[in-house]
């Protein structure tokens, strides 16, 4: 999908830890170069193999809430007791360009970023099969301690609860297919018009109805 000439795109995918929405993503930005993630920042501490500046920037609480407090984030939302937000210089300047932005975050988040950007925001909600895929998917990341499970499974209750208020839905049974179902939702909620005509409709309707638009 071409975004460098049209509007920019702020891809906002969320659902349950355990959804499988981070692979997602990483799928669909192979789909479409020039798209760019937008690196959280958070009060939490590093996990596993991650690395500062590429899985999140982690800040102090003290840092996140200077930052927070001098209006730099997006949107922001405590999640499992920490901070969590997305700082404007990671969206606004892109968007500008034309491009399409992912953001990985939570619910709260996402209605945030909806509320910010309006048309310029598409929110995709990412559900695993069942509710047992879930809690063993969540399981078999053995980074978090039982009691920050517990934290998430509750927490995951609730995100299901807010999907009617997101654009879209797919399930992520099979990540291939999840995959092509999400590209197909993306492309028709960002196909516009100027884009169809620029990108062969404008010769397609020559073609096939000797008709002449301007430019
Ligand atoms: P984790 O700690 O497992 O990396 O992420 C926990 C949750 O926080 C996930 O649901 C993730 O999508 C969400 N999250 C990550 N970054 C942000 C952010 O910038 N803002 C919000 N609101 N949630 C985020």
């Amino acid at each position: 999908m071409s975004s460098q000439q049209g509007r920019g795109l702020a891809i906002v995918v969320s659902g349950p830890s355990g959804s499988g929405k981070t692979t997602l993503v990483k799928r669909l930005m192979m789909r479409s170069p020039g798209s760019h993630f937008s690196l959280s920042a958070t009060s939490r501490q590093l996990r596993g193999d991650e690395v500062d500046g590429v899985d999140y920037r982690y800040l102090s609480r003290m840092e996140f809430t200077g930052l927070r407090d001098g209006q730099g984030m997006l949107e922001w939302a405590l999640v499992h007791g920490e901070f969590y937000g997305t700082p404007r210089s990671e969206v606004l300047p892109y968007l500008q360009e034309g491009r399409l932005v992912f953001l990985d975050i939570d619910v709260q988040g996402g209605l945030q970023v909806k509320a910010a950007l309006g048309a310029e925001a598409f929110l995709l909600y990412v559900l695993p099969p069942d509710w047992r895929t879930l809690e063993a998917r969540l399981r078999s990341r053995k980074t978090d301690a039982e009691a920050s499970i517990r934290k998430r499974l509750a927490n995951a209750r609730w995100e299901l609860e807010q999907l009617p208020s997101y654009d879209a839905v797919v399930v992520n049974a099979d990540l291939d297919r999840a995959v092509e179902e999400a590209w197909a939702l993306i492309e028709a909620r960002h196909r516009n018009l100027p884009e169809w005509l620029a990108d062969g409709g404008r010769a397609y309707l020559r073609d096939h109805f000797e008709l002449e638009l301007p430019s």
